[in-house]
């Protein structure tokens, strides 16, 4: 049985002062919550300040991305190791925001991948189609391709240390959510892909998130889908109350 697994990814929002409020709030209410592990992906700058408050609670910090090299002359990056040495659990990696304004491709995903795996990381690989891609019926082979490239070379127990999030670039954001059974169709060619390319084991225990406008009020159905194992959530994880709701629809 997989455990399920939900990560707020911020973006570019909060404060200084609203991390404190959003965070302690989260820390009080997800103390009530078990058997579902939580994730928030502040900006860079809130790194520590997440790990500080959340440092004697259940709720384990991601970043939002890293830098491909380790360190040296890249102005303007983070390392891996940097987003471990101030103690980061997880790091979202190949997002949608990302490969849109950033340029990023599957080659440089595999590569962050497979550093991050290297500095201790746990990656949260997101994979999606853009609406076009899914109205021209090609989502199958969009998303085949993408987790092909990001996963490329991964060994077996590199392959452990992943979760895959399915985003559908059309949902993110918009208010749009992809159906259960549309979502549900998704993962599983997912798994069945993890498991024709490394093994059956492997494909059972990878935790598989959905990730496009997920609320309090369209998580539960989503959720109980065979082959979705938890949420990556942007927009409802910045306020405390809809993001524990999401989480306890887990339960
Ligand atoms: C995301 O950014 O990964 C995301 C899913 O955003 P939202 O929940 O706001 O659609």
């Amino acid at each position: 049985m997989r455990t399920y697994f939900i990560a707020g990814n911020w973006k570019m929002n909060k404060t200084f002062g609203e991390v404190n409020t959003l965070l302690s709030q989260l820390k009080k209410m997800a103390a009530e919550v078990s058997g579902v592990d939580i994730a928030v992906c502040p900006p860079y700058p809130y790194l520590s300040l997440a790990v500080e408050i959340l440092k004697d609670s259940d709720i384990a910090v991601g970043a939002q991305n890293m830098g491909w090299e380790r360190s040296g002359a890249f102005t303007g990056e983070v390392s891996p190791d940097m987003v471990k040495d101030v103690g980061c659990t997880y790091v979202i990696l190949g997002h949608s925001e990302r490969r849109k304004f950033f340029k990023e491709d599957d080659e440089l995903i595999n590569k962050k991948i497979k550093l991050a795996i290297a500095s201790h990381l746990l990656p949260i690989v997101c994979v999606g189609e853009s609406l076009h891609e899914r109205e021209n019926g090609d989502t199958e082979q969009v998303v085949k391709t993408q987790i092909e490239g990001c996963l490329k070379g991964l060994q077996t127990d590199e392959i452990e240390k992943i979760t895959v999030a399915y985003e559908p670039v059309w949902a993110i954001g918009t208010g749009k959510t992809a159906t259960p059974e549309q979502a549900q169709q998704v993962h599983e060619m997912l798994r069945n892909w993890i498991k024709n390319n490394y093994n059956r084991e492997i494909a059972e225990t990878i935790r598989i998130q959905y990730g496009g406008s997920v609320k309090p009020d369209n998580a539960k159905e989503l959720l109980s889908q065979k082959d979705i194992d938890g949420a990556l959530v942007g927009g409802a994880s910045l306020d405390a109350k809809s993001f524990i709701a999401i989480i306890k629809s887990c339960e």
